[in-house]
Order: structure tokens, then C-alpha cells, then sequence
């Protein structure tokens, strides 16, 4: 899709040429990876954060927030419910910690293989290559690092250097990559700042990396962020994209488009924007996965990277019979197995080569 076209149907407000494009992209995504809706299970393993990024309230200087690191026990009790309420995945996320042992994690997903037959995918933040080699080799199947934004300067402004490492998600992506991970990204739609262009050139990078996973979700204003005290400050700067539902539904259609096999969740951040039908409507207009929270409810509320998120007061039992029944009264049907890229599988037999545009 040439970038114009990205831009117009970015900018487009008239209901019925969107129904076409919703149209379009539920059709893509029928033919291409059909109508299985996988279930990853999120762990939000850990909430310490050695970062200051100025979207999220996981930050380093949220002083009151509580701070926990599950324990691998704990964690594995997580993994035995995700495989009992039939989920193929299980995802580890948490705040970036250096401090956290590459070999800790190492160990908890060396358990988990051995003792679950789960696809295993990380989401820890920036780290050095020997230790997400380390995690490969310990089964790790998959890592999900969004870049946030592909404006250099703004990602610069919301997410400050450690003192030690310039951050290159891009390059990051890159090592991932090289390391045979399945590599998932995505951006955040309507970081004040953001553009059209911005988000044209976010989408062209889908494309260009051949993701095999693409998260996106709206932007929510954390009242003890930068970012959150700056949204009271007058009106938004002409050209900026705004933080909708409506515009996250055009990013997960375009992606959809620009990579017809990619695995994309309908996300949690869409589902606080709209509580009733969010996930639907994500998953109807071009999206293929979901992510139960399995979170021990106890540990959720500290897991606040934007306020009010969907599914905080909920047990973990609740979520994935929750999901079963939004998936079956929209006629799909639960996938089973890991649900792995059919884009790695494709770029396997063909291999294609890793460029920015
Ligand atoms: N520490 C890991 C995981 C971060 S949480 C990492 O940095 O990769 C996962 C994603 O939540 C982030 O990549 C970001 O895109 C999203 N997120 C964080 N704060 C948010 C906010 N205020 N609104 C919307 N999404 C947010």
C-alpha cells in the first residue's frame, strides 16, 4: 500500500468508506490466517523499572507505587492455570530491570518448557544480546518490544536513555531477529506529538520489518507521568493524532493490510477505551489474537502502566472463560496450539531481507 493511501484512510472520517476498510482488512485477515483467535496469557511477572519513560506509570520516580517481582513458584503456578483454561501461550512481562538476573529468567523459562508444552514470549524491555541469547537458548520462543513511535525525537523526549545505553528499539528488532526469536512490535496511537506522517511511517516500518507479531493501542494519559500532567495544557498542536478507539481501529486494519499474515492482538488498552465491545471490534476489523490477563489478581493493581485497565479487579479465572464467549458470540472460533507467525513460516521458505524504509 503506498503511503498516501496509508495517510488518507488515516485522515478518512466518513462511515461508510471505513466500513469498506473494515470490510477489507476482516476479509485479508480471513484468508490469511483464518478465523482461529489465539489466547496468549499475560503474567505481569514483575513491576520494577529502571526507566523514566514519560508515557508510563510503571516509571522509576512513581516512588508510592508498590513494587513486586512474582516468585518463579508463583510464576509457574500461573503457567499450570494458563495451560489448564487452554491457552498455547504464555507471556512474561514486566518494567525494564536491570537488576533482574539474565539467568533468573533464564531458569523460570527453562521450567516452564520443560514442564508445560506453552510457546514462551518475553517482554522485558531493552537488554544486552547475550542475554536474550541466553533466554533463546533457555526455549524462549518469541520477544515483543514495541518502538513506540518511529519519530526519533519524540521517542527521545518520552523515552529517556539509561545513563550507559543509547536506545535503539529499531536495531534491537534487528538482534532479535538474528537470534531467531518470532519478533513482535508495535506503537502507541496519539502520544501527544505524534503525527499523521508519524503514524504513515509506523506503519510503513510494520511492513519493512515483516513483524510477525503488531501490538497496538491507543495512548492513556497517566496522571503521575509527564506525559499525563503535559494533557491538560491547551489544545493539541495541528496534526496530531488523536488517542481514539476509532484511530486505533484504523492502525490495526492498515497493519492488518500491510502484513496480511502478522499476528496482531485486539488489545487490553483498546478494551479500557471501550469496555463492552472493544475486543470485538478490534478482532472484526483485522486483528487475530487476544491476551487473557493472568496476573494474580493481588499484583495487578500495581501493574498500572495507564490508569483504569480493563480487567484489574478480575481473577485470573475469569479472564480466559470471558474471552471464549466474546470469541464465540462473534462467530470465531478459540485457535489451539501455539498460533504461531505464519509470516516467520512464509519468510522461512522465502527468506526477506530486514530493511527500514
Ligand atoms: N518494559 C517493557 C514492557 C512495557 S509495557 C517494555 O518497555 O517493552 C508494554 C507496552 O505498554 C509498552 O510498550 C507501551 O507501548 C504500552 N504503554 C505503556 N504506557 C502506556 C500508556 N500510558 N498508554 C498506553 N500504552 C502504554
Amino acid at each position: 500500500m503506498e503511503r498516501e493511501e496509508i495517510l488518507s484512510w488515516l485522515r478518512e472520517s466518513d462511515t461508510d468508506r471505513l466500513d469498506a476498510l473494515w470490510r477489507r482488512a476482516d476479509d485479508t485477515r480471513r484468508s490469511c490466517v483464518g478465523d482461529a483467535v489465539h489466547l496468549r496469557g499475560l503474567v505481569e511477572f514483575a513491576n520494577r523499572c529502571a526507566r523514566s519513560c514519560a508515557y508510563c506509570g510503571l516509571r522509576a520516580d512513581h516512588h508510592e507505587l508498590p513494587r513486586y517481582r512474582m516468585t518463579p513458584e508463583e510464576i509457574l503456578r500461573c503457567a499450570d492455570q494458563i495451560v489448564d483454561s487452554g491457552c498455547g501461550t504464555i507471556v512474561l512481562q514486566s518494567g525494564e530491570d536491570p537488576s533482574l538476573p539474565a539467568e533468573w529468567l533464564a531458569d523460570v523459562v527453562g521450567r516452564i518448557k520443560s514442564r508445560t508444552p506453552l510457546a514462551v514470549t518475553l517482554s522485558v524491555g531493552e537488554r544486552d544480546e547475550r542475554d536474550w541469547a541466553m533466554w533463546r537458548q533457555a526455549g524462549a520462543d518469541r520477544y515483543l518490544l514495541r518502538f513506540e513511535t518511529s519519530n526519533r525525537a519524540l521517542f527521545d523526549r518520552i523515552h529517556p536513555p539509561l545513563p550507559d545505553r543509547r536506545s535503539d528499539r529499531l536495531a534491537d528488532l534487528r538482534t532479535l531477529r538474528r537470534l531467531n526469536y518470532e519478533v513482535g512490535s508495535g506503537v502507541m496511537i496519539g502520544i501527544p506529538g505524534q503525527t499523521y506522517e508519524d503514524l504513515a511511517n509506523d506503519i510503513e516500518i510494520f511492513a519493512a520489518m515483516s513483524l510477525d507479531m503488531i501490538g497496538v493501542g491507543p495512548f492513556i494519559a497517566h496522571p503521575r507521568t509527564p506525559l499525563g500532567r503535559a494533557g491538560s495544557a491547551g489544545d493539541p498542536p495541528a496534526g496530531q493524532v488523536p488517542p481514539t478507539e476509532e484511530m486505533t481501529y484504523k492502525v490495526i486494519a492498515l497493519a492488518r493490510l500491510v502484513c496480511p499474515r502478522a499476528n496482531i492482538p485486539s488489545t487490553t488498552a483498546l478494551a479500557t477505551l471501550n469496555r463492552q465491545t472493544g475486543r470485538e471490534l478490534g478482532l472484526m476489523r483485522g486483528a487475530n489474537v487476544v491476551m487473557p490477563n493472568l496476573t494474580p489478581t493481588r499484583y495487578r493493581q500495581w501493574y498500572e502502566i495507564y490508569p483504569n485497565k480493563a480487567c484489574v479487579t478480575e481473577s485470573p479465572g475469569d479472564c480466559v472463560p470471558c474471552m471464549r464467549s466474546r470469541i464465540q458470540a462473534i462467530d470465531r472460533r478459540v485457535g489451539v496450539g501455539h498460533g504461531n507467525s505464519r509470516n516467520r513460516s512464509a519468510r522461512a521458505s522465502q527468506p526477506i531481507e530486514f530493511q527500514e524504509p
